[in-house]
């Protein structure tokens, strides 16, 4: 009954209190609410910082984003490191870098570059854009920038040039094309950057990103080319820039049992280089610490079996342990962690286009004796229906659905009585599902629930596009937490799937996250007339960057919040998202041309009763300017700040 309905049913529908453990809650009112670490009980609403963005111009669907929480991982990853290295009496020291490619956003490297900072925390790139913006940031010579990726000269004598302003900066070797050129660009600047060797897995890493590592991975060296590259250096004589080891076993690793395999095949590797006299100094792990998305501490494609400190132990323990049969000092390691550190820190909150549902009273269906069979069993179905017999109604509403169908298709019944039937149908369907209460009944009942709930389920139109906000659900089937804003103190009676705005039918999320398993549908309230909102969640690892303009849909306006010690919060900066011109512009479509257009089209036709003309073109030129999103009813202007 709803009045039974606590917030904390909402923590654990909804999976808060599992994959959002650290930092998300439910308060009182039944809002969303967010803490940026574990020291205090600073909590914000959710619902009344999109209340107050909304008041003050901003439109949803907005990303908003909370860098302390990315402050959070940063030091949460060096307290794990330090707790391992006082634990196990590891010698060397922890050197992490992070990834731009997992979010290269001007304002959020510019926040980890700041809260990094006490910790020398550095910068890893992969192309010549990431090389470009990390070399102008502020400057800590005591951070490590390291530059993977495959590379021409323009790309190796940057980094050259860059090291002479800037200590510490690590070339990786991806391909053993790369040595002549990485050779000549050395003696051409005069510079002395560390150089790096990226070797390929035998081990493999599983999950989505399993291509990452394993023998046919696109990047590194195979054993016979590191030799062949050291061979080449030495000959050279660059050997003593030769510092660094470096893998990277894929993403989203969920198995630590593989994060271990692949260290140990790693950490061989490193004593073995070291014992023919090159100066490796650091071993750098890659990337990889999954982040547990669906809350179920397993080995599935969207969770973990492991945490940031077994992480770290672990990482630490396997090195320490080879380094030390083998008599080779330990080295600093190097982690290019990137989802681990950022994915908590934005969420999506758009809101759902739906009104409240038109209710049919199914007393009020009229059932004539002229009416076939099928229409009257589902009837009395309808006037019997228990809790005891609800499974066999159910069963028996089943087939009478098809029944009906046959006879609409042999012409037998008319649209009118199909209609009929259909409500009849869906109202025996609801009324079985209020009766799936009992555990019991929960296991007994599985498969029929699932059709159940996706048969019952609406098809929720969301004020947002998937492709733009979360891609990986179109590109690799990810799954991210969703959750309504509010109401979470209310038992939530609908289920559906979620629909973006573009005209394509894979912007659609079927597959929600589930303790359990995965499920086809997500529990929402009933449309009121208040504004419903929903949050998508844990999207600050690579969403940014691979989002896609389909339909035009461009990112939306973006808020960074910081709270405060009080439990107060406020906005940092607001970074615009684009508006149609902008969008427009992507495609080459130039605003001022398409004016003068339909200027020269109103011209031609003349303006027309009541200056029709002149109004075509002021809304023209307003939608032009204004969001590419839709705009609720009862909302001012464009959808501007
Ligand atoms: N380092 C390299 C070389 C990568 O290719 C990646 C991403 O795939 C990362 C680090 C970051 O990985 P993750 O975000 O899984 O930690």
């Amino acid at each position: 009954m709803a009045e039974l309905w606590k917030p904390d049913d909402s923590l654990d529908l909804y999976g808060i209190n599992r994959w959002g453990r650290d930092y998300f809650s439910v308060n009182r009112k039944g809002h969303l609410v967010l803490r940026p670490n574990l020291t205090g009980q600073n909590f914000v609403d959710v619902r009344e910082i999109i209340d107050t963005l909304v008041e003050r111009g901003l439109q949803t669907p907005v990303l908003l984003r909370f860098p302390q929480l990315i402050e959070d991982r940063i030091v949460r990853l060096y307290n794990a490191f330090e707790k391992a290295k006082k634990e196990y009496g590891y010698k060397g020291h922890l050197r992490a870098v992070f990834p731009l490619k997992v979010n290269q956003e001007k304002e959020v490297i510019e926040d980890i570059v700041e809260y990094g900072d006490p910790f020398d925390y550095g910068l890893e790139v992969g192309s010549k854009p990431e090389l470009i913006a990390a070399l102008a940031l502020k400057k800590n010579d005591r951070a490590i920038l390291v530059c993977n990726g495959f590379k021409d000269y323009s790309f190796v004598e940057l980094a050259c040039y860059g090291s002479l302003y800037r200590k510490n900066i690590i070339l990786v070797i991806d391909k053993l094309d790369e040595v002549p050129m990485i050779i000549d660009a050395i003696k051409a600047t005069g510079a002395r950057p560390m150089i790096g060797i990226r070797m390929k897995l035998a081990a493999r890493g599983g999950g989505k990103w399993v291509e990452s590592g394993g023998e046919r991975a696109k990047f590194g060296l195979s054993v016979p080319a590191i030799l062949e590259a050291i061979a080449q250096l030495r000959k050279a004589k660059l050997l003593p820039l030769v510092k660094m080891l470096h893998f990277h076993i894929g993403s989203q690793i969920t198995d630590i049992k593989r994060i271990i395999n692949g260290l140990r095949e790693a950490a061989r590797l490193y004593a073995e280089i070291v014992k023919l006299k090159v100066p490796l100094k650091y071993i750098d792990v890659g990337g990889g610490m999954a982040i547990d998305y669906d809350g179920s501490q397993s080995t599935s494609s969207t969770s973990c079996n492991y945490d940031m400190e077994e992480y770290a132990s672990s990482v630490m323990y396997t090195i320490m342990s080879i380094c030390d049969d083998e008599g080779v000092p330990h080295p600093d390691i190097i982690t290019e962690a990137g989802r681990g550190i950022s994915a908590y820190h934005s969420m999506l909150v758009a809101r759902v286009m739906e009104k409240p549902a038109l209710s049919v009273d199914p007393s009020a269906i009229d059932v004539e004796t002229s009416d076939p069979l099928p229409i009257h069993e589902l009837h009395q179905s309808l006037r019997e229906i228990g809790p005891k017999n609800y499974i066999e109604e159910y069963h028996d509403a089943l087939v009478h659905r098809d029944d009906l169908m046959s006879l609409f298709n042999l012409g037998q019944i008319d649209i009118k009585t199909r209609a009929k039937g259909e409500l009849l149908f869906r109202e025996v369907c609801r009324r079985c599902l209020k009766f799936v209460r009992r555990e019991e009944d929960l296991e007994e009942f599985e498969e029929e629930l699932t059709d159940l709930k996706r048969l019952l389920g609406h098809k929720w139109v969301v004020n947002f596009s998937l492709f733009q906000s979360t891609p990986d659900v179109w590109g690799v089937k990810q799954l991210f937490p969703v959750v309504p804003i509010q109401r979470l103190d209310e038992e939530p009676k609908e289920t559906g799937t979620i629909c973006d705005l573009t005209c394509d039918s894979d912007g659609e999320i079927k597959k929600f996250i589930d303790h359990r398993n995965v499920k086809d549908v997500l529990e929402l309230h009933a449309p009121g007339d208040d504004p419903y909102y929903l949050a998508f969640m844990l999207l600050g690892a690579y969403q940014d960057v691979l989002a896609n303009a389909h339909n035009l849909y461009g990112p939306p306006d973006e808020a960074f919040i910081t709270i405060k010690k009080d439990g107060s919060w406020e906005t940092d900066k607001i970074v615009r998202g684009r508006n149609a011109e902008e969008m427009l512009a992507t495609m080459n479509w130039d605003a001022k041309e398409l004016v003068t257009s339909i200027e020269k089209l109103v011209l031609e036709q003349g303006t027309g009763e009541g200056d029709r003309g002149r109004e075509f073109l002021r809304r023209y030129r307003r939608t032009l300017s204004g969001t590419v999103y839709l705009i609720p009813e009862g909302s001012n202007g464009a959808g501007n700040l």
